[in-house]
């Protein structure tokens, strides 16, 4: 996928520091040397601050949860009449773990705030969305319907050029077509806030 990202979730390498003793109590894969806490394994940092606890999940086991109100950025794979669905591909925060296998739902209700006929006046096939976890059982359900929130990456229906803004038209560059998407206030930047 084509979309950088900040780091929250930091990457390390055995040795590295991940806090101080002082700070936070040393968890899993991690270990105390004078006043800091290093990692003990190549992995991501967790840093609780609530719990005041930091360790270090290994690269290769280490799932992300997913749970009401976390961010996430998936890919249109098939658009229904009044849904969108979406493979996610990584939650906000911990953008270097990914998720594997997971399907999310966008109802066409949860889009904007205002009425929308046709879904896809606001998504294309292959589109990447940023969204917001609303619903966690059985099926993912997902809402755009924040300013932040939306598309952050739209492909050409018609040639899967990706689109780009001009002003406040979304047109492609190969072919001229012109097309509307709910748009995520990130479009085009290349970053996920
Ligand atoms: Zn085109």
């Amino acid at each position: 996928m084509q979309v950088n990202y900040k780091m929250k979730c930091n990457f390390v390498i055995p040795g590295d520091v991940v806090g101080t003793a002082e700070e936070f109590m040393p968890g899993e894969g991690t270990y105390v040397k004078g006043e800091h806490i290093r990692a003990l394994t190549t992995g991501v940092t967790e840093v609780d601050s609530k719990e005041r606890s930091a360790k270090v999940l290994p690269r290769t086991n280490a799932p992300v949860k997913l749970k009401t109100g976390d961010v996430v950025v998936g890919q249109i794979t098939d658009l229904k009449e009044s849904l969108a669905i979406l493979r996610l591909a990584f939650k906000r925060g911990c953008e270097s773990r990914p998720i594997h296998n997971t399907e999310a739902l966008i109802h066409i209700s949860r889009v904007k705030s205002s009425y929308v006929k046709d879904i896809r006046q606001v998504f294309g096939l292959r589109d990447i969305v940023k969204a917001k976890i609303i619903d966690d059982t059985p099926t993912i359900g997902l809402s755009i319907v924040d300013e932040d929130l939306g598309v952050v990456k739209a492909y050409c229906t018609r040639c899967a050029t990706p689109l780009k803004l001009e002003g406040k038209r979304l047109v492609c560059p190969e072919c001229d077509q012109v097309e509307s998407r709910k748009l995520s206030t990130d479009f085009g930047t290349g970053m996920i806030r």
